[in-house]
């Protein structure tokens, strides 16, 4: 009975960003739980790529271009499903990117507006686009991906703009949850530490920085993305079906201190 609910055979279930790191795990954790994935990038390269690799482990999936900065490329996917009848059951919104080292005090408008509209409003973006089809079944469940930076302020990198960003993305789900839970679509976030993803390559050309990260976590090690896709699996799927708006926070014990 238990284990049923972590079921996905028969949904459909779509990740942006999809192509490579914690988005391209979760991607294979749903395949896994049988549901046919749709995985999407802003890279045509990568999202083939990652398809390409769960085809061959003989999973149901297929790749699409989505870029999360343009409200038009993520309206189109998901109606473009919607309209063959295979509205998305499940949307993983995980594409995003990272930009640190910058003081507060020198941070552009540029480079401010760039990460809010990426990380924020990219999420926004595919929340309302897929959250509308959702709602017109009348059941779906979404995870955003946000980070330990929504609660904290790292160190010692200066990233205003990501913490901000971020910081937004969990109260956006909690917003989108209480304003959908009585209509059957779910929105609840995972909050990782440091995950050994592409993402974090500055990190491992600076020494002293990741030694910091590594002191300032009780398990001393960064996180795998199979261990954010686990969390996925269980938000995604029925499993969770008590939670809505919840924060999962997921980071190695780096809160506790
Ligand atoms: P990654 O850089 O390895 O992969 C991100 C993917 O998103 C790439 O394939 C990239 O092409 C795609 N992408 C970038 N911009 C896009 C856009 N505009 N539209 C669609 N796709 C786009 O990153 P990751 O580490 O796997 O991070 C995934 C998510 O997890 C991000 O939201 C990130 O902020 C979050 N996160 C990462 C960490 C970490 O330490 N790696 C920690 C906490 C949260």
């Amino acid at each position: 009975m238990y284990l049923q609910k972590f079921d996905l055979s028969g949904r459909v279930a779509l990740v942006t960003g999809a192509g490579q790191g914690i988005g391209l795990a979760c991607a294979e954790a749903l395949c896994e739980a049988g549901a046919h994935v749709v995985l999407t990038d802003i890279s045509t390269e990568r999202s083939e790529a990652g398809r390409a690799a769960l085809a061959a482990k003989g999973y149901s999936v297929e790749a699409d271009v989505i870029d999360i900065g343009d409200s038009a490329s993520v309206n189109a996917v998901a109606d473009r499903l919607a309209s063959a009848g295979r509205a998305a059951d499940i949307l993983v919104a995980n594409a995003g990117i990272a930009q640190a080292g910058v003081p507060g005090e020198d941070l552009s408008d540029a480079d401010w507006e760039r990460m809010i509209n990426i990380n924020l409003n990219g999420a926004f973006r595919s929340c309302r686009a897929f959250g509308k089809h959702m709602l017109a079944k009348g059941k779906g469940s979404i995870v955003t991906i946000g980070s330990m930076s929504g609660a904290i302020v790292n160190r010692p990198q200066q990233q205003v703009h990501y913490n901000a960003a971020k910081a937004g993305v969990h109260h956006m789900t909690r917003s989108f949850a209480a304003e959908w839970a009585t209509r059957g679509v779910r929105v609840n976030s995972v909050a990782p530490t440091y995950i050994d993803t592409p993402l974090l390559t500055f990190a491992k050309e600076d020494k002293p920085m990741y030694e910091q990260w590594l002191d300032m976590t009780p398990m001393r090690r960064l996180g795998q993305p199979d261990e954010v896709a686990a969390i996925v699996l269980f938000l995604a799927s029925d499993a969770s079906s008590l939670m809505t708006g919840s924060i999962v926070t997921a980071d190695a014990g780096y809160t506790c201190w």
